[in-house]
């Protein structure tokens, strides 16, 4: 079986299930891991609030019926949260319960699913909403190399969780390389992706920079683990 835990892989989003049942929490995991889902549970709201606060998610799958906070109490903290406020939520209900309630404005879910419910169903629902919402899957923006979390978006490259301080052009080369994991790129070809029409720049030049970069990403820069150097051609990035 092949391993993706460290490669570079592109998931199509990321989803926090918010249901306190073992059985459905895990029924629901399995098979939007299946679909390509990255999956994250919380068994309570608390829990869930906190993650949501710390983490991107693409979607929330919320249970009606959870200790303490009720799903209607933890949709409309969502909601009233201008940083959460468009986070797509589907909410899980029993027959009977209260439906008008939950798709309110006030509450504002996207959609819910009454239990019992088919895996089909709700991934159907599922991506009918993220289609809905139009919202980019957040791990299109992210490249996770293991260790090593370079934010597309938000420009910011994480090593062990740690921010790092990389000027503009240590990023572009660092997503230049890192985005074509395995593929051996000589100079020229560095140079005209990174610099474009900067006049006074010779291959060289490239060589500096793939130096402090990897000062700043690399644990031990003269061993690097994720930019190597292929003698006499040039750079790859290698992301195990
Ligand atoms: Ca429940």
């Amino acid at each position: 079986m092949k391993s993706v835990g460290n490669d570079l892989f592109i998931m199509k989003g990321r989803i926090l299930i918010v249901e306190d049942e073992k059985d459905i929490y895990e029924l629901i995991a399995y098979n939007l891991k299946k679909e390509g889902f990255e999956v994250f549970i919380s068994a309570d709201g608390e829990s869930a609030l906190q993650l949501i606060r710390k983490e991107k998610f693409n979607m929330v799958i919320l249970d009606l019926m959870l200790p303490v906070l009720s799903g209607l109490e933890i949709c409309r903290i969502i909601r009233s949260n201008p940083d959460t406020a468009a986070l797509p939520v589907i909410m899980l209900t029993a027959k009977g319960e209260e439906i008008d309630r939950v798709l309110g404005l006030e509450m504002g879910a996207d959609d819910y699913i009454t239990k019992p419910f088919s895996p089909r169903e709700l991934i159907a629902r599922i991506k009918a909403v993220l289609r809905r919402t139009g919202e980019q899957p957040v791990s299109e923006r992210i490249i996770d190399s293991g260790d090593l979390i370079i934010n597309k978006e938000t420009y910011i490259v994480t090593r062990r969780g740690q921010p790092l301080k990389l000027s503009a052009t240590e990023f572009k080369l660092l997503l230049f390389l890192a985005e074509r994991k395995g593929k051996i790129l000589d100079r020229d070809r560095i140079l005209d992706a990174v610099w474009r029409n900067e006049v006074f720049v010779e291959p060289r030049t490239v060589d500096v920079h793939i130096r402090r970069l990897r000062m700043q990403i690399e644990e031990d820069p003269d061993n690097p683990r994720y930019i190597k150097t292929m003698r006499g051609v040039g750079y790859y990035f290698d992301g195990k």
